[in-house]
């Protein structure tokens, strides 16, 4: 695929559509408008790996180049909140080169609530299923096989076995998936269908342009509608581009950070507001055997069992070095614990949260993100960490790691007689892949940025097209619902749905 740096952007160029980012929203965008005939390029503000140089890179050389900031971008918790790490992707192909591959239908119980409360009628399941069967066709979504499974998980299946509860498989797009566990790094065989594989060599095969190292900083504004962007390359060179339609798809973190810049997003006040996360948290059971986790598919299966309390379990592990610096200690003690990291079994578990978030204008580049925590979603914390830990050790766990910091493992006695209600939220370890909502969709102008098909409410030719736009968590990963819903906006745009 053919992908121009930024020295493209010396001359100030022009494009039917521009279209800022692009992940998991804008590619899907790109590829259907370029496939309609129409004059599209992509700015992305990130790098082009392509996939052989994405193989050769070690986690720690991905963590530096691919991720935003390394993997340190940081939700600030207020009042009774755990301060929220929140992993994101910088580079063509967005967030979706690092996604563990996990797919889900966005859940019957909240299109209703987008229906009754967004007023967005036409989210059915029904009414989606064509951009469903589009993106899964696109993107080779497929049920993992219990025998993908690692040894970590099938563990886990046998403890909730145990305390009479099953794990569901997960769907993910892979194609040839040989279970090497480093999909949030990249896939080394191209065997993880991300957007960089897919929906943007279609866009480029159908004449789309696509530029790195361009960093949009504002769309130019002129009576009322957009004429284009500007932005400065990664060099610090400012460029131009005029176009006759803008789609802001970079991303729930800095889409809105773009919309305030350009004074878009004033009718309603939302943008920014109504951030949510899915706060995630994982714990690791210790046992007498080999487990080796990062052998298997790296997420093969979950739990919807406790759906009601706003608790989804997924499985997932990371490779034997990211896992090594996630134990606790140092010195002596902590080379016999890393000693042991064969023998650790990993599962998580994700809250389907209210949406506490805000982004504002940081000092710098990057948004000031701050979370307050809905006192239901609060209350779920110890909830979740107890339904993992009691698992392992019905799985035969000899200790558990709680991500708490500053606590030792414990065995199921010390377990038993852990408060963990009163464990204080700035001592919980807490983490995000997820951030939707700063640009919801609504049907009313007053309360909603953009319309049901992605359009602005102010601005009637740009469009917002990525995680930003979904108006609430979805308890589950979020990938397929955002391109489905890419999918959508697009096909309106161009008459085709
Ligand atoms: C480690 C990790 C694991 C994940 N695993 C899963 C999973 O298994 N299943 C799942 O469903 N989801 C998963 N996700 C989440 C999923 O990747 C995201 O929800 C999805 O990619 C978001 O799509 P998006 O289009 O909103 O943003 P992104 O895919 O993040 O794309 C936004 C793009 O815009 C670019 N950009 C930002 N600002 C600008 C600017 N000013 N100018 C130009 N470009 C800009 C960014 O660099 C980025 O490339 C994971 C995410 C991470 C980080
Ligand atoms: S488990 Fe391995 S082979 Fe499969 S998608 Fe992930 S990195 Fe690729």
């Amino acid at each position: 695929m053919k992908v121009l740096g930024p020295e493209a952007l010396a001359r100030p160029l022009e494009a039917g559509t521009v279209i800022v980012g692009s992940g998991a929203g804008g590619a899907v965008v790109a590829a259907e408008l370029a496939e309609a005939g129409e004059d599209v390029l992509v700015l992305e503000e990130g790098d082009h790996h392509p996939p052989e140089a994405l193989a050769a890179m070690s986690p720690a050389e991905s963590l530096r180049r691919v991720w935003r900031d390394g993997g340190t971008a940081l939700a600030v918790g207020l009042g009774d909140t755990p301060h929220i790490a929140v992993q994101l992707g910088r580079a063509v192909g967005g967030s979706s080169i690092l996604t563990g591959g996990v797919c889900f239908r966005i859940p019957e119980a909240v299109l209703a609530e987008w229906r009754e409360r967004h007023g967005l009628a036409d989210y059915t399941p029904e009414g989606l299923e064509p951009f469903y069967r589009s993106v899964e066709e696109a993107i080779h979504v497929e049920e993992v096989p219990e025998a993908a499974r690692s040894r970590s998980t099938a563990l886990f299946a046998e403890g909730a076995r145990a305390l009479g509860y099953a794990l569901k498989p997960i769907r993910r797009n892979t194609l040839g998936c040989e279970g090497r566990g480093l999909c949030n790094f990249g896939c080394p065989h191209q065997a993880k269908r991300s957007v960089d594989l897919t929906y943007l060599p279609r866009a480029v095969a159908a004449g789309a342009r696509i530029v790195s190292g361009a960093r949009v900083d504002r769309v130019e504004l002129r009576h009322g509608r957009a004429r284009g962007v500007v932005g400065r390359t990664a060099a610090g060179r400012r460029f131009r581009v005029r176009a006759g339609r803008v789609v802001v798809a970079a991303g729930a973190w800095h889409t809105p950070l773009l919309l305030r810049r350009s004074g878009i997003g004033r009718r309603s006040g939302q943008v920014g507001r109504n951030m949510t996360l899915h706060p995630a948290f994982r714990v690791s059971g210790l046992f007498e055997e080999r487990v080796d986790g990062w052998k298997g598919a790296l997420q093969s299966a979950f739990a919807d069992a406790f759906e009601d309390e706003g608790i989804t379990l997924v499985s997932f592990f990371v490779p034997p070095s990211v896992l090594v610096s996630t134990i606790p200690g140092a010195g002596p003690r902590f080379v016999e614990e890393a000693r042991r990291a064969g023998h650790l079994a990993v599962f998580g578990g994700i809250l389907h949260d209210e949406g506490g978030g805000r982004v504002r204008r940081g000092p710098g580049r990057e948004p000031l993100v701050t979370y307050r925590m809905a006192r239901r979603d609060r209350a779920a914390v110890p909830r979740l960490l107890r339904l993992l830990a009691e698992t392992w050790f019905a799985a035969g766990a000899r200790r558990v790691y709680l991500p708490v910091a500053g606590l030792d493992p414990v065995d199921a006695d010390a377990f038993a007689r852990l408060d963990l209600e009163s464990v204080p939220a700035r001592k919980l370890e807490c983490t995000s892949q997820h951030p939707l909502g700063t640009a919801r969709m609504g049907a009313d102008p007053e309360s909603a940025v953009v319309d049901p098909d992605g359009r602005s409410w102010e601005v009637p030719n740009l469009y917002v097209a990525d995680g930003s736009v979904l108006p609430t968590s979805l308890g589950v990963n979020p990938q397929l619902a955002i391109m489905t819903v890419a999918a959508r906006i697009a096909w309106r745009m161009v008459g085709k749905a």
